[in-house]
């Protein structure tokens, strides 16, 4: 006997929503309190009891319902739907990601799978899930099994993120090595070379969706460049290869042990710019030399997502227009500023705008060279504004 999947019914604001194109409902468009087993499959319906599809729900998160399909299907088809999905996003990640040994093979929404990241780095693979389904037990062998068929000689690491899983109510459990033995190695990306450890004490990894924006960097760097906020090196590593002298600042110590470590991987590969590794807070760090008239002819700001909520935006600005407005005083006539914000909650119209008053108070005319986001192999879903986040805006000082 197959138990019939719930059904679930929201209210017109939940069923406008999923109807525009969103994956999400909320529990405040949830119509009658819901007695569904978390992470289960269920039917949604709107308050005429027209059907909208699939989804998996959540008793825990305030996203009840993540849309999987607009199609009344059952737990029975899960496993194909799943596979499908996943062969599907692997083949696109295939298709776009050149040079690269390391990629972003399912994002979540973006994919079509939501609650699911998927990363490649080298010959490891990196899975979380992030919700109440993709931590069934059921479901996350499908993933294992699908990944291990597409990748047969790719480690798995199960990454836990110990917050999220509060969020989900979900019990603790550990990361831990799923498949296979390796759970580090040596990633590259555009010819640069990153440590990875998936489950060591100190986390090392890249940020794959900098990618392509690290290359873009390294088109436009010359000089003297200066990486805030730097983690393990990713752009200032780039920039090595096109500047004679690179800065990389980062308030985290570790972060800076691994950039060294990574900076030793590169120096026997290719010609190498100097690069000085500084800890120290980013803010105060160039105020100083700011005031102390210092230059550069690269810069790039690459910080935390100041906005973690939508509340945190005007604070958010005024903490991205302070950096941004000392770079550009600190910039050479000709000299590029790659300014980034991975906040969702900061559009790139509004981060724009911050960089635009910033170069009128800094007294400064630019161009804008190019106006990007994340990497490919993080594709936004058009209707689903949360897929797009990063935005990396690079800007030439006129002569
Ligand atoms: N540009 C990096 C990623 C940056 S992640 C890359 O491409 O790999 C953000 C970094 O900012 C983290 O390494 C964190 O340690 C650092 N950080 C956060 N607050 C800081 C501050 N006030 N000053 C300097 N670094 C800071």
């Amino acid at each position: 006997m197959v138990s019939p999947t719930p059904v679930i019914t929201v209210n017109r604001r939940g069923a406008a929503r999923l109807r525009g194109g969103h994956l999400w409902v909320y529990r405040s468009d949830l119509v009658q309190n819901v007695d569904v087993p978390r992470g289960t499959l269920v039917q949604v319906h709107d308050e005429r009891g027209r059907k909208l599809g699939s989804a998996f729900y959540s008793d825990a998160s305030q996203i009840a319902i993540r849309m999987l399909t607009g199609e009344e299907i059952t737990e029975e088809r899960l496993p194909s739907l799943l596979r499908e999905r996943i062969a599907s996003a692997v083949q696109f990640r295939q298709q776009i990601a050149g040079d690269t040994d390391s990629y972003r093979v399912i994002f979540s929404e973006a994919d079509l799978l939501p609650g699911l990241i998927v990363d490649k780095y080298n010959d490891v693979l990196s899975m979380q899930g992030l919700t109440q389904a993709f931590d069934r037990d059921d479901l996350r062998q499908i993933v294992i099994e699908a990944l291990a068929e597409h990748f047969p000689t790719c480690g798995l690491v199960e990454r836990v993120e110990p917050h999220i899983r509060e969020l989900e109510q979900l019990p603790e459990r550990q990361s831990q090595l799923v498949r296979g033995e390796r759970s580090s190695t040596v990633l590259t990306m555009n010819g640069v070379r990153f440590h990875f450890d998936g489950l060591g004490g100190q986390k090392t990894g890249a940020f794959l969706d900098q990618r392509e924006n690290y290359a873009a960097a390294a088109r436009y760097a010359h000089g003297e460049a200066l990486d805030c906020f730097s983690y393990q090196g990713g752009f200032a590593l780039h920039l090595a290869r096109m500047c004679e002298h690179v800065t990389g600042v980062d308030s985290s110590r570790p972060a800076l042990e691994i950039a060294e470590q990574n900076e030793q991987l590169n120096h026997a590969a290719h010609r190498c710019g100097e690069i000085e590794w500084i800890e120290a807070n980013a803010f105060d760090l160039l105020k100083d030399y700011a005031s102390a008239g210092r230059q550069y002819d690269t810069i790039v700001l690459d910080p935390p997502a100041f906005a973690k909520t939508k509340r945190a935006v005007a604070t958010a600005l005024r903490g991205y227009k302070e950096l941004n407005l000392r770079a550009l005083k600190m910039l050479r006539p000709g000299g590029v500023l790659v300014t980034c914000s991975c906040s969702f909650h900061v559009s790139e119209a509004e981060f724009l705008e911050m960089l635009g008053s910033a170069a009128a108070d800094a007294g400064r005319r630019v161009w804008i060279l190019e106006k990007r986001g994340q990497a490919q192999d993080h594709p936004i879903l058009l209707n689903v504004p949360e897929t797009a986040y990063l935005k990396c805006i690079i800007v030439k000082l006129m002569n």
